[in-house]
């Protein structure tokens, strides 16, 4: 059995974003550090707004500064004065992060095994049990999938999604502006709506997301995606790229920071994508940042945005066409780069009672109780 001062389980987007953070600290240069994934290609691709540009600004393909949402009847395009809307391909990023100096590190080492669990022994050392062997550890780093036991009084929907990179004959899409949401779609009443990323005045992402409790078969993304450039978007005539297709978890269920055994949660596991809307990339570099500079009890959402969270997430499951007017309403009546600031939790209290004094304000009031009774029934569980 080796032994490390510090394991990282899984090499996917928040350990990389902490690997990064904690090399730019001098100390931890002296730890011999295991960096343990399960080797399974990571090809998705990230966009996410931002104010300044982050260390990524070189490798980001594609940016937006004006933004569409709309529906049925209406279309908000709106120029941002200070939020731009990026787009990431995975590749990119970690290939960035496999050449950055901390990779070539003699204390720094990969191995490519699936991990199987985590024990803790009487002298509160960890031993990493993977399909190769064993490895013990003085602090352990988790981004391993969360297992989520019994989601009874929480919430689980998923955001699920598939895409096309459609090439058409001729220039057809406005390439400085990104459709965030195109609400004039419908399912069996469900929350979904088209998602498009001009790449040039010919290329495209079209996406339709779904935002419920079911996965559905293919087809029944594409008929709604072939519909939606033929009718929406006027073209007829297109070829198909490339195909995009995943699903997030959107939840409520308590997912720990840390353990109960000490492992140190990261990403998705520790809960960093935020529950109402399946954006994580920038949640997980801030937290990588707080890790690495010492900054743990600062970790956490902030409780309201919690409670935001957590009323839409009701909603989204019981009451989806009241969610899609929500959605509709807070965009139709408000300054986009507002609500993106409120998705980034960096308004005040003051602003978001701006915010929802412009929202149908039943549909939230209806969830509270929902809320309050599966909040005391966890507690005596
Ligand atoms: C398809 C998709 C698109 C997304 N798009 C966006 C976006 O546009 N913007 C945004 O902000 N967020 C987006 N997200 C959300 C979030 O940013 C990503 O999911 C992000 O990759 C999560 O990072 P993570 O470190 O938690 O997990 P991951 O990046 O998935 O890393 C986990 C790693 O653990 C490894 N692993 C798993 N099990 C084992 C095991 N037993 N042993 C060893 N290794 C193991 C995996 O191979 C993987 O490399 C998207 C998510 C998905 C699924």
């Amino acid at each position: 059995m080796e032994a490390f001062d510090i394991v990282f389980l899984g090499a996917g987007c928040s350990t990389r974003h902490l690997l990064y953070e904690l090399y730019q600290q001098p100390d931890f240069k002296k730890s011999r550090v295991l960096l343990i994934d399960d080797g399974s290609t990571n090809d998705r691709t990230w966009c996410y707004w931002t104010e300044n540009k982050t260390e990524f600004h070189h490798l980001e393909n594609y940016h937006w500064k004006t933004l569409e949402v709309g529906g049925k009847k209406w279309m908000a395009k709106e120029e941002m004065s200070s939020l731009t809307y990026h787009y990431l391909a995975g590749k990119d990023f970690f290939q960035f992060m496999e050449s950055a100096d901390y990779n070539r590190h003699p204390n720094f080492e990969i191995k490519t095994e699936k991990v199987d669990r985590i024990d803790k022994d009487a002298k509160g050392e960890f031993k990493v049990i993977t399909n190769k062997g064993e490895h013990s550890a003085k602090k352990v780093y988790s981004s391993l999938p969360p297992k989520i036991k019994n989601v009874k009084n929480h919430i689980l929907l998923w955001q699920h999604f598939k895409g096309w990179t459609i090439k058409t004959e001729k220039g057809t899409f406005d390439t400085k502006s990104a459709t965030l949401m195109d609400f004039s779609v419908s399912y069996n009443d469900k929350f979904c709506f088209m998602y498009v990323l001009p790449f040039s005045d010919d290329e495209a992402l079209v996406e339709l997301t779904f935002f419920s409790n079911t996965i559905y078969e293919d087809a029944v993304y594409e008929s709604i995606i072939e519909d939606y450039c033929q009718q929406k978007l006027g073209v007829q005539q297109y070829q198909i790229l490339s195909t995009e297709k995943g699903k997030i978890p959107m939840t409520n269920y308590p997912l720990k920071a840390v353990s109960e055994n000490g492992v140190i949660n990261i990403g998705t596991s520790a809960g960093m994508m935020k529950a109402s809307t399946g954006y994580g990339f920038l949640r997980m570099k801030k937290d990588a940042q707080l890790l690495a500079t010492g900054e743990n009890e600062r970790r956490i959402t902030k409780g309201r945005f919690k409670f935001y969270d957590q009323l839409l997430l009701y909603m989204l499951r019981d009451n989806p066409l009241e969610a899609r007017n929500a959605f509709q309403s807070l965009f139709k009546n408000n300054p986009m780069e507002r609500i993106l600031t409120f998705l980034d939790e960096n308004t005040t209290l003051k602003e978001e009672i701006s915010i929802f004094l412009r929202l149908p304000w039943i549909p939230f009031i209806k969830q509270i109780p929902k809320l309050w009774i599966d909040k005391t029934k966890a507690l005596f569980r």
